[in-house]
């Protein structure tokens, strides 16, 4: 079987995308667009650089926000970089996610 066609469902909606061995639980692209904070403020999430890094702001204002938390249909997820570039989000695991 070809890998590349492989599939896994996203865990917020169940979307089916490409499956991705180091991330199998990641959010599919519409729902990384509702990730928003504890007081759901719409939140972005972006690269710091070309090679990476992460950051995140409040998408009205532009407010930097120092965390990797946000919540996506009410489930406290986590976003981070992406290995080869990109941001990827999760649901959280354990207590320091
Ligand atoms: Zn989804």
């Amino acid at each position: 079987m070809d890998p590349s066609m492989a599939t896994q469902s996203c865990p917020v909606c169940g979307a089916s995308q490409s499956a991705n061995p180091r991330y199998p639980a990641y959010l599919c692209r519409d729902c990384c667009e509702r990730a928003v904070d504890e007081t759901g403020r719409r939140l972005r999430f972006y690269n710091t650089d070309l090679g990476g890094g992460f950051a995140a702001v409040v998408a009205d204002t532009g407010e930097p926000r120092d965390s990797h938390v946000c919540f996506v249909n009410g489930i406290r997820c986590r976003a981070d970089e992406a290995r080869f570039g990109g941001i990827v989000i999760e649901p959280a695991r354990g207590e320091n996610a």
